[in-house]
């Protein structure tokens, strides 16, 4: 099933993907994790788009540094309730199972602690889009700053049970290094060979290796396969030491 939303890629900082969700129905635009507002806006301006909301998966400053100055600009932010404290320009505070529509399309809220300890993610379930922010990447997942592997685990498990086409947008252009450590996590896995030649081919070409699916990341990425937490805790030990 085929959204007929409008997803656009705008490139910020070093290697953060800030995405742009667009619905043609009702012409509402809505920006997820502005790191900074200067290309976002340009983006919008080119297609003559206007943003009436900011989706925050967590508080970091590369997911919110933009908000402040696209809030001037009329938007209302959305995000972990969790996080409320850390990010001073949130408007709608998000749990577990809560949603946020942009038009007729709606997400859905899972709460996936770890990276950070309020951090969510938006699952539009009928569009089958979810915008993962730095809890799951392609291959890989994010670095425990304040939860546990345990919780990321869980987080890990919720995710893989996600529908196999369901599209995903995360917040991070890390696939090489992520890939290159897959291929050591799972030598005898040929899906991971594959996929790195395909993601080398891209970078080559200096373009974006996401989005990706639930059902390419089930077959490629180490922590989506982590079989227990305990594999998980090693698993994301080893990449963080990882320079390969
Ligand atoms: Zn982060
Ligand atoms: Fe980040």
């Amino acid at each position: 099933m085929a959204t007929d939303l409008e997803i656009v890629c705008v490139p910020a900082l070093s290697d953060n993907y800030v995405w742009l969700i667009h619905d043609p129905v009702s012409n509402e635009t809505v920006v997820v994790d502005p790191s900074e507002a200067d290309p976002v806006i340009a983006a919008v301006g080119e297609r003559g788009w206007t943003i009436s909301q900011i989706w925050n998966t967590h508080w970091h400053p590369d997911h919110t540094g933009g908000n402040a100055a696209i809030k001037a600009l009329g938007a209302k932010v959305s995000g972990p309730s969790a996080e409320a404290e850390r990010i001073p320009t949130l408007d709608y505070g998000l749990r577990e199972g809560d949603s946020v529509r942009i038009g007729n399309h709606v997400a859905r809220v899972i709460e996936t602690p770890g990276h950070t300890a309020g951090h969510i993610v938006f699952h539009m379930v009928d569009d089958a889009l979810l915008f993962s922010g730095d809890t799951l990447f392609a291959m890989g997942c994010g670095r425990l700053f304040e939860g546990n592997a345990p919780q990321m685990f869980g987080n890990m498990q919720r995710l893989a049970a996600l529908p196999d086409e369901t599209v995903v947008y995360c917040a991070h252009e890390y696939t090489a290094s992520n890939g290159r450590y897959a291929a050591v996590a799972e030598p005898d896995n040929a899906g991971i060979t594959a996929r790195m030649r395909d993601v080398d081919a891209q970078r080559a070409l200096g373009r974006p290796t996401v989005p990706t699916t639930i059902a390419l990341e089930r077959a490629t990425n180490p922590f989506l396969r982590a079989s227990s937490a305990q594999q998980l805790a090693e698993r994301r030990a080893e990449k963080d030491a990882f320079r390969g």
